[in-house]
């Protein structure tokens, strides 16, 4: 664990699923070279030029400055307002091949735990049988080849990883190129 950097609720560890890196780059917002930056999304009209230090992105200045959001507000249905304004503008967002969006669990906001293919997966049954339903509902409906999409996970397909804040149960969506 990475003790000295901010505490992100929606996005736990931002280290282990790699959008934030150990760097000696100085903040494009605060200047300070902190010896964290942030290279996944960001989304704004602005030219950026450069990279965020966690803090800029905890404190919400770095979404304030360049009026930008880390994560589209897509799929976070049911949540307060400080809720979304806390995942858009104040979470790192991750990398992924489709836009990054953040999954709903509770009336929550669910905490992004990171890319992770089959083995981990399986250890979530419950996420496993929603990846399931999911890939049925976009027109999967051969059994054997939904099988084999979800023990090849890593390929052209991946699974993003979420833990509910609230009950603790995990869930995902598929991540295709
Ligand atoms: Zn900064
Ligand atoms: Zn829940």
């Amino acid at each position: 664990m990475n003790v000295d950097l901010p505490f992100f609720r929606y996005h736990p560890d931002p280290v282990a699923s790699g959008s934030i890196h150990a760097s000696a780059e100085s903040c494009v917002c605060c200047g300070r070279s902190t010896g964290w930056i942030y290279t996944a999304t960001f989304y704004s009209a602005h030219e950026v030029g450069g990279r965020f230090c966690p803090w800029c992105i905890a404190d919400g200045s770095a979404a304030d400055r360049f009026a930008g959001e880390f994560t589209d507000s897509y799929g976070l249905d049911g949540v307060s307002g400080d809720v979304l304004h806390e995942v858009t503008r104040r979470t790192p967002g991750f990398h992924a091949w489709q836009d990054p969006h953040w999954l709903v669990h509770c009336y929550d906001a669910s905490a992004f735990v990171g890319e992770v293919g089959y083995s981990e997966l399986a250890e979530h049954p419950e996420a496993l049988e929603q990846l399931r339903t999911d890939l049925r509902m976009d027109g999967c409906h051969d059994e054997s080849r939904l099988e084999s999409l979800l023990t090849h996970l890593g390929g052209g397909m991946t699974a993003m990883l979420f833990r509910c804040t609230v009950c603790g149960d995990h869930l995902a969506y598929a991540d295709a190129s």
